[in-house]
Parts: structure tokens; C-alpha cells; sequence
């Protein structure tokens, strides 16, 4: 991309200035890298699951993943910019169909990065915890990679969300998750994905990493005592 000259003619008319090009340009990069890095954890095969780092807060821009894109196959020139309504502003192609879950949990959470993933565990659990409302995390040495977090006799409660092809109401039903457990570090959606953000991106990886593996213990757990 052109980098644009800085100054404040350039925040006045929304453009990145060249400090927040060059983040952008870095975040291109490492969300492709993420990408590949996930897809061989299994964690979004096909085109499934989504990524977003914020490259400026005021006003918004939010490097994203696009949408129908192989995440194994992702590289740095597929990511998208786009503005704090998720219209494209910069790359070719169209925004992931749930940008408006992005921006919602950017606003809400103040993220610097949300991520989203599509395992097998975190599949089977957020429907068979469904009519529970979420999934209690608990007791698990692991639980301290969260953010905030410093010993293992944490309760970290993982909300369940209806999922629905209607993203306007899933960012609403977001929001109003968000306000009821400020305290969360991520969520589910229901047979659909998990939902994690940090403060920035290496957190957000963090956090995937962590509920995905808690997510597979208490999965692989409540097989065994079930059998
Ligand atoms: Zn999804």
C-alpha cells in the first residue's frame, strides 16, 4: 500500500498516518501468520473462523480477515482494513460476515485484538452446554494464562450465545453478554465457535490457546467419566 503522509490533515480526513500504516502492514502480516499457525492446530479449517487487530481507535481501523479466504493458504495482501462501520477502506475483497461481532467486542472490551476459532471442542461443548448458558472453567493450573489471572482456584465462566445468520442481532446478543459478564475472556456461540480477545494480539493468541486447550480437557474429562 502507499503509506500517506502523517499530520493532522491526514487524522482529519481518516486516512492512516505513516506511523499507523507501518501497524497495519505489520498486522497483515501476523494475522496471516496466525492464520496458517491455527489452521495446523486444527482450530479453523476450510474457511471457517476470523481474526482482527485495531491498527487506530479514533477514528477506527480494524485489520481483518476476509471472507471465503482458506486460512492455511492466508498471506498478509488477502488482509482487509476496514472503518468503524466495517466498510473496506483499504484491500480487495469482502470483510469476514462477522465484522460487526469484531467491532462489537473492540467497543465493549476495548480489545486491541479478537480472534475466532472453530475446533472440534469448542463445537461439541458450546452445544452440549447450551441449555447451561456457558461452560465453568475451573481449577485448572492453565486458567493463568488469561490476563488478570494468578492462580489456578479461578472460576472463569465461558457464556453460551445462540448463534444465529442474523449478525446484527448476534453483535447485540454480544453486547448484552459483554455488560452481564464484564469479567470474561471469552465466549461461545453455539455449535459454531469460540470468541477471545487481549490487549494486544499476543494476548489474543494466548487466550485461544488456553481455552482451547481447557475447552478439550473438560471435553476429553466428561467423556471418560461418562463411559
Ligand atoms: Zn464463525
Amino acid at each position: 500500500m502507499t503509506a500517506p503522509a502523517s499530520g493532522p490533515a491526514t487524522a482529519a480526513s481518516g486516512k492512516l498516518n505513516t506511523a499507523e500504516a507501518t501497524v497495519f502492514a505489520e498486522s497483515t502480516t501476523r494475522l496471516a501468520e496466525l492464520g496458517r499457525n491455527f489452521y495446523g492446530r486444527g482450530w479453523l479449517l476450510g474457511t471457517s473462523g476470523n481474526f482482527s487487530a485495531v491498527v487506530r481507535r479514533e477514528p477506527l481501523r480494524l485489520a481483518i480477515t476476509p471472507s471465503g479466504v482458506d486460512k492455511g493458504m492466508l498471506v498478509p495482501s488477502q488482509i482487509l482494513q476496514v472503518d468503524e462501520n466495517g466498510s473496506v477502506v483499504d484491500g480487495s475483497g469482502k470483510p469476514s460476515v462477522e465484522t460487526a461481532l469484531h467491532l462489537a467486542i473492540v467497543r465493549l472490551r476495548g480489545a486491541a485484538a479478537v480472534l475466532h476459532t472453530h475446533s472440534v471442542w469448542n463445537t461439541l461443548l458450546s452445544e452440549a452446554q447450551a441449555a447451561k448458558g456457558g461452560i465453568a472453567l475451573e481449577g485448572y493450573e492453565m486458567l493463568k494464562g488469561l490476563e488478570g489471572v494468578r492462580t489456578h482456584e479461578h472460576r472463569e465462566w465461558l457464556p453460551i450465545i445462540e448463534n444465529s445468520q442474523d449478525m446484527a442481532a448476534l453483535a447485540r446478543a454480544i453486547e448484552e453478554t459483554l455488560a452481564r459478564f464484564p469479567k470474561t475472556h471469552g465466549l461461545l456461540l453455539r455449535g459454531h465457535g469460540l470468541y477471545t480477545w487481549g490487549n494486544d494480539l499476543a494476548e489474543a493468541k494466548r487466550h485461544v490457546e488456553i481455552l482451547e486447550f481447557l475447552l478439550e480437557v473438560v471435553g476429553r474429562m466428561r467423556n471418560r467419566v461418562q463411559r
